[in-house]
């Protein structure tokens, strides 16, 4: 494989999603690239082609984009511009569009070994202090409640409901957060995804105690 030069690529990325409110902006993208590169490496795996998918994870993302064809082609360049062989380029447009999560009761699409690494890397940002963090960021950016015990959360089983949820930002902790620990790829994130998952077990338990003081305080 032909080393490609990542630096064409971060910084198109960057500029796109500098001022991004959702907890999608261009510092989750450096920590999921970060991440990456540490599964890759821990997995004896390719760290350039994680590297390269981790930045350009979000480009089809009906969140960010209108036009998810359009944002696979503008990945596409920026892999040429990049200088990233043929091959390489094939599998990591396949990827692109199969990574980010889809419901809880909906399969995860099939991955290559580097594909993997990158869902690993991003579910993982989706989780602990900075997931809370991100959980919240989303909600308020879409003007939803913290939470409201008379809106339970939701199974879903299919892509389009999932899109669709809009119930307070604690429903989805339950939709998805505290659902990934068990559906990590690697041995190296099962084990980061096991530390960050206690902590949000920890932060919630906190959290109803506090919602319900103070009746539970005796
Ligand atoms: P992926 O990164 O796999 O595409 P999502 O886009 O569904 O997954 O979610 C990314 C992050 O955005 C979540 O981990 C969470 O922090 C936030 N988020 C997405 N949907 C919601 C929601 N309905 N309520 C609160 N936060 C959400």
């Amino acid at each position: 494989m032909k080393i490609a030069n990542t630096q064409p690529i971060e910084e198109a990325v960057k500029q796109r999603l500098e001022n991004e409110g959702s907890g999608h902006d261009w510092h989750h993208i450096l920590r999921v690239k970060n991440l990456s590169a540490h599964i890759a490496r821990a997995e004896g795996e390719n760290l350039i082609a994680a590297e390269l998918l981790a930045l350009l994870h979000e480009s089809t993302d009906h969140k960010l984009v209108d036009d998810p064809a359009a944002g696979l082609k503008e990945a596409s360049e920026l892999l040429d511009k990049a200088g990233v062989d043929a091959d390489l380029k094939y599998r990591l447009l396949q990827d692109i569009p199969a990574i980010s999560y889809k419901g809880a009761d909906v399969k995860d699409a099939d991955l290559s070994e580097t594909g993997k690494i990158v869902q690993d890397a991003d579910r993982l940002d989706a989780l602990g202090a900075i997931g809370i963090a991100r959980t919240f960021a989303y909600g308020g950016s879409k003007g939803r409640s913290i939470y409201n015990p008379d809106c339970p959360p939701e199974k879903h089983g299919s892509f389009e409901s999932y899109k669709k949820s809009s119930g307070p930002a604690i429903n989805h902790f339950y939709e998805k957060l505290l659902l990934l620990k068990d559906r990590m790829h690697t041995k190296t994130a099962r084990e980061i995804a096991r530390k960050r998952h206690g902590f949000m077990i920890h932060f919630l338990d906190e959290f109803y105690r506090e919602w319900n003081f103070p009746e539970q305080m005796h």
